[in-house]
């Protein structure tokens, strides 16, 4: 009898979750100087579409029962697809005129995590790094071992200059130009247009359960073999579900050092802090500290925000009370409310 009223207490818990949770999805094309005068009606609308066609694409997954990890990786392929962002096509050059990929996703369940740098032939590294969670038992790939995983994963292999876009190719140019003059942080500085676009999801699907992806072509001109945030679990990816899920954009090597995914998600967890409230303080930090960017955060309530010090983020929000496409930081976010 006890173990008749435990089981079905249980399953009365398991149904009050899934009642309250509502499913709801952010996502994000990338943080930085945004400029609303250098950007035309035409590319505008071109930047709107397709965080639109990202985050709707997710909902309606979401939406029909699908789960946060389908969603998010539904979301960021989608983002990788276009060349409009720092993610599989269209991602940023390497001072040796390449590209190499990093990639991360979480699941906040049981904080299983998949993670991938500096591949080069990989179409969508978001798919990589959940083979990697799901068919491995590791965390982290890098480099040719990574793509020799990916290869036996049937997943879809490119030439290297699939990745190649005019715009992209003009930015190396500038930065290269820049760097010429100025030691590397200090040339950052100087022209942040050069390195944005990354791209991430989060998610809380009707189980409760949240997830977070990120992809990126990481910084232009980057050298040395260099990986940024996103595949460092905690640094530009986080989820856990008795907290927040979070995926960050932005300058990498800060977010590395301030853990700042997972930092959000510790003040909500052990300081009560609402996920917005600790998100943009997080945010204000990195500011001092130096470092520019941003992040998009679920909530295990299904609370969905972002923050940003940047003049701008590409991102895009919906729930059951709409959907939101952003670009430019509103009067709101400008006055810091
Ligand atoms: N965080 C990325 C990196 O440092 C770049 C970005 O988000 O724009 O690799």
């Amino acid at each position: 009898m006890k173990q008749l009223l435990l089981a079905i207490s249980l399953c009365m818990a398991g149904s009050v979750m899934a009642e309250k949770a509502s499913v709801g999805i952010v996502i994000h094309g990338g943080a930085g100087t945004i400029d609303r005068s250098q950007m035309t009606d035409e590319q505008q609308k071109n930047y709107e579409a397709a965080l639109a066609d990202a985050v709707n694409k997710g909902y309606e997954l979401l939406a029909a029962g699908g789960s946060s990890l389908d969603a998010v990786t539904l979301a960021v392929t989608v983002l990788e697809d276009s060349p409009l962002f720092n993610a599989g096509k269209g991602a940023v050059y390497t001072w040796d005129e390449t590209h190499e990929l990093d990639a991360a996703i979480m699941t906040g369940q049981d904080r299983n995590a998949g993670a991938v740098s500096s591949v080069t032939n990989v179409k969508n590294p978001i798919l990589l790094a959940r083979a990697i969670m799901e068919q491995s038992e590791h965390v982290m790939l890098t480099g040719k071992g990574a793509e020799q995983f990916a290869a036996s994963q049937q997943l879809e292999l490119v030439d290297n200059n699939y990745f190649n876009t005019d715009f992209r190719f003009e930015a190396l140019k500038r930065a290269k130009e820049a760097q010429q003059q100025l030691p590397h942080q200090a040339a950052i500085v100087a022209d942040p247009n050069w390195k944005m676009g990354t791209v991430g999801a989060v998610a809380i699907d009707h189980t409760g359960n949240l997830a977070a992806a990120t992809s990126t072509g990481g910084m232009t001109a980057k050298r040395w073999g260099r990986v940024g945030d996103v595949p460092v679990i905690g640094a530009g990816n986080f989820a856990d579900n008795t907290s927040c899920a979070v995926s960050g954009t932005g300058h990498g090597e800060y977010f590395i050092r301030y853990n700042v995914a997972a930092d959000i998600c510790a003040r909500v967890k052990y300081q009560g802090k609402t996920a917005a409230s600790a998100a943009s303080e997080v945010i204000d930090e990195l500011l001092q500290a130096g470092g520019t960017g941003g992040v998009i955060v679920v909530d295990s309530k299904g609370e969905l925000s972002w923050a940003f010090n940047t003049q701008g983020m590409y991102r895009a929000k919906r729930d059951d009370s709409g959907t939101v496409v952003e670009i430019f930081a509103t009067q709101r976010e400008k006055a810091g409310n």
